[in-house]
């Protein structure tokens, strides 16, 4: 049976070109159906715009917005290894890491669910004899919600359950490479009650269904994840409507080994960092700072750990890398390490596809290690967005700091040392919208995220992260019962 879209409530088969979502352990094809067209866009819009302005939603009082969220959070991990299994034949990654997304996706719409459920206005309590001030938040009308494909499910909740419980309608664009698992979270989201129009899902391609999307006039906010440059584009044309764009971009982010580093413990949490993903994660511990005096004992102990790591069929148990998003995106992260080859820099593992039989027909390739590179080379200043890890030494903590934030990226940062008062100060000092002091890639949905510089704008989750999809009004009551006197 064909694949149908979800359309301002409706499953209905998109009138647009066929879209392809591939395996990329074998690059079999999951499915093929027809995406959405201009018109589906128009459709999913208008049903959106009408959807939010309902008293079936607008008066809903946020206690009963909830309750959807908290349904859609059950039945997603009722069908948790349904989910992941989904995810995992769209993108490639590993079971294990699919399975944590899904719960990663329960886990934001319960926690939204109960922020929304004790969201308050504010009073301000100026005093003033003649009036009292109310400020309330408002939705904002219809959201463009547009993802990349490398932790589907998880980055969609955190925009989709934030919109809904705002008060708006959302209108996701999945990624190409990842459009199934954005369509079973709809199925999921219809099953809990959301009422018809609130949410619409529709597969496309970025540059005609994404772009038509933003452009409309009706939609109010645009929640991106992805490049920077396609978050560049969007934000020009946010600028042109005088709307928010709320734009998680890319990183290159520095982790610091320190001299009283526990070894061990930095050696794996900045495995993990850089290769977990296979990289293929905006926060990736991209660049490696090792201090001078132990840079050759800290890079033994790293490369001896790299090497152990399993690169494997990601529907295989301990599995640690599976295969990359497609054989495209692999050829790019190869052309970087022939590039810092070509400049004479050290591969020191990796640097190649696995030449196990069983893993040619996919796009995997070896976690790579590089160092010898100048600073001012492009692999060492550009988002990868694979296995790669480039390793740099640093002399002093002036030297360290300098080199950190010489990136116009700004998103994530790790450090790994005993001592917390440096840990402190380093964290103060580099400039990235999250820092990770003796651990990496954990996360916390209480916790605001987003980047510095190129890495964004803007903060998703945390109790905040409902008003990011709202806008205040300030409301006056007056109090005085005589007229006001300025005309007497
Ligand atoms: P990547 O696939 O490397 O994350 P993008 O940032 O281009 O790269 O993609 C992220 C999301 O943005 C995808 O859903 C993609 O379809 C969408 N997209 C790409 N270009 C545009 C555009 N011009 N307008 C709107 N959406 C876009």
């Amino acid at each position: 049976m064909t694949q149908k879209i979800f359309i301002g409530g409706e499953w209905r088969l998109g009138r647009g070109d066929t879209t392809v979502s591939r395996f990329p352990a074998d690059g079999s094809v999951n499915a093929e159906f027809p995406a959405a067209s201009l018109d589906d866009v128009e459709d999913a819009i208008s049903a959106a715009d009408a959807a939010w302005r309902t008293p079936d939603w607008a008066d809903r009082q946020p206690h009963q917005r909830a309750e959807v969220l908290y349904r859609v959070s059950d039945l997603i991990m009722a069908r948790q290894e349904e989910l992941a299994r989904l995810q995992t034949r769209d993108n490639g990654k590993p079971l294990a890491e699919t399975r944590a997304l899904v719960a990663s996706a329960a886990g934001t719409a319960r926690y939204v669910a109960a922020a929304c459920e004790t969201l308050e206005g504010e009073l301000p309590t100026q005093r003033n004899a003649d009036f009292m001030t109310f400020s309330t938040y408002e939705p904002l009308g219809v959201i463009a919600a547009i993802t990349p494909w490398n932790s589907p499910i998880a980055s969609e909740m955190q925009k989709i359950a934030p919109a809904l419980a705002g008060g708006n309608a959302v209108i996701l664009k999945p990624a190409e490479a990842t459009p199934l698992a954005a369509l079973k979270l709809a199925e999921l989201f219809e099953e809990a009650g959301l009422p018809k129009g609130l949410l619409s899902v529709l597969p496309g391609r970025g540059r005609i269904i994404g772009d038509a999307l933003v452009r409309d006039p009706r939609v109010r906010k645009i929640s991106f994840t992805g490049g920077t440059s396609t978050g560049r584009h969007l934000a020009h044309i946010a600028a042109d409507k005088l709307i928010g764009a709320s734009l998680e971009l890319g990183g290159k982010s520095p982790t610091i080994i320190c001299e009283d580093a526990d070894l061990e413990q930095a050696v794996r949490g900045v495995v993990y960092g850089i290769f977990s993903s296979g990289g293929q994660a905006c926060i990736a511990g991209s660049r490696l700072f090792i201090h001078e005096s132990q840079y050759d004992a800290v890079l033994e102990r790293l490369l001896a750990v790299t090497r152990d790591l399993r690169v494997g069929h990601p529907e295989t148990d301990g599995v640690h890398i599976g295969p990359l998003i497609s054989e495209a995106h692999r050829d790019s992260v190869a052309a970087y390490v022939d590039q810092a080859r070509a400049e004479g820099a050290r591969i020191l593992t990796g640097g190649q596809a696995p030449s196990d039989p069983a893993l040619v027909s996919g796009s995997y390739y070896l976690p790579t290690v590089i160092d010898g590179l100048k600073p001012d080379s492009a692999v060492c200043r550009e988002e990868i967005f694979g296995p790669v890890l480039v390793v740099l030494p640093y002399r002093d903590e002036a030297d360290l700091i300098a080199q950190a934030n010489d990136s116009v990226y700004g998103l994530a940062s790790g450090i790994w040392t005993a001592d917390y008062r440096r840990a402190w100060h380093l964290a103060r000092k580099l400039e990235a919208g999250t820092v990770w002091i003796n651990t990496y890639k954990k996360f916390s949905i209480a916790t605001p995220f987003g980047g510095y510089k190129e890495s964004g704008l803007g903060r998703e989750k945390g109790r905040q992260g409902i008003q990011a999809y709202m806008q205040q009004k300030s409301i006056y009551l007056g109090l005085d019962s005589a007229p006001i006197g300025w005309s007497r």
